[in-house]
C-alpha cells in the first residue's frame, strides 16, 4: 500500500485578495499547516520601526531579520506569530506597517533570510503558504499553485472591513490608494516580484464568498493528492 505524500499547496496574489483566510481554511479541511509569509516580511517591518532602523537600510534590516526567531502558533480561529516569543499578530496588520513595508519586502537580504525559513517550514510537505512569490521562488516545485486575483474595490472594501473590526477608521480612497501602491511595488521589485507563475491556476475571487474559494481550492487539492500518489 502507498503512503498518502502530503503535498505542497502555494497561494499566491496581490493584497487582500483573500489569500489568507482562504489558505487558512483550505489548510483546515487537508489537516496540513498554513504558513503566512507576509506576516514574516511584516515582522521584519514592526522589528525595524522598533529598532528606529530606516526601512531602505539595507543591511541594518537584514541583520535584523537575521537576529530574530520567528515562530508560528495555532488556535481554532486565527494564526498567531510569535517574534522572539512575543504575539505580534495585532501589531504587524496595521496600515502604518502597509505604507513602510515595501523596501523591506525588496530587500534582497532580507528575501533570501525569509526565503530560507519558508523552505524550512515546508520541508516536509503538508503546507498552505501564501505569499507573493510561493509559487515562483520558495516552492517552484509545489504540486498545486493558485493565484489569485480581484477587483481592487472589492479588495479594499474587505480591507476596511477588516480594520473596521479591528477599530480602525480608514478611508477607502486611501486604501485603495496605498494598496495600489504596495503591489505595483511587489510587482515591479527585481527579487522575487507578485507574479503569476506558468503553471499556477488562476482564481478571480470577485464575487466569490470564502466558502466557494475554499471548495474551489480544496478540491484542485485533493485532485493533485490522487495524482501523486494514487491514493487519497
Ligand atoms: O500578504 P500580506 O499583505 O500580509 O503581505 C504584506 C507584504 O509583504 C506584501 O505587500 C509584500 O510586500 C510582502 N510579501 C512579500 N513576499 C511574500 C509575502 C509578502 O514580499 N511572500
Amino acid at each position: 500500500m502507498g503512503k498518502i505524500r502530503k503535498i505542497i499547496v502555494a497561494i499566491d496574489g496581490p493584497a487582500a485578495s483573500g489569500k489568507s483566510t482562504t489558505a487558512r481554511e483550505v489548510a483546515k479541511k487537508l489537516g496540513y499547516t498554513y504558513i503566512d509569509s507576509g506576516a514574516m516580511y511584516r515582522a521584519v517591518t514592526l522589528r525595524a520601526l522598533q529598532e528606529k532602523v530606516p526601512v531602505e537600510a539595507q543591511q541594518q534590516v537584514a541583520e535584523l531579520a537575521q537576529k530574530m526567531e520567528l515562530k508560528f502558533g495555532w488556535n481554532n480561529a486565527r494564526t498567531i506569530i510569535y517574534m522572539d516569543g512575543e504575539d505580534v499578530s495585532e501589531k504587524i496588520r496595521t496600515p502604518l506597517i502597509d505604507q513602510k513595508i515595501s523596501p523591506v519586502a525588496a530587500n534582497p537580504l532580507v528575501r533570501r533570510i525569509l526565503v530560507r525559513k519558508q523552505q524550512q517550514l515546508g520541508r516536509v510537505g503538508g503546507v498552505v503558504m501564501d505569499g507573493r512569490d510561493i509559487g515562483t521562488v520558495v516552492f517552484p516545485q509545489a504540486e498545486l499553485k493558485i493565484f489569485m486575483i480581484a477587483r481592487v474595490q472589492e479588495r479594499a472594501l474587505r480591507r476596511q472591513k477588516e480594520l473596521e473590526q479591528k477599530g480602525m477608521k480608514v478611508d477607502l480612497e486611501k486604501i485603495i490608494a496605498d494598496m495600489e501602491y504596495r503591489d505595483q511595488q511587489d510587482a515591479g521589485r527585481s527579487h522575487g516580484p507578485l507574479k503569476k507563475a506558468d503553471d499556477a491556476v488562476e482564481i478571480d475571487t470577485t464575487g466569490l464568498t470564502i466558502p466557494e474559494q475554499v471548495d474551489r481550492i480544496y478540491r484542485l487539492a485533493m485532485e493533485k493528492i490522487s495524482e501523486t500518489t494514487g491514493l487519497v
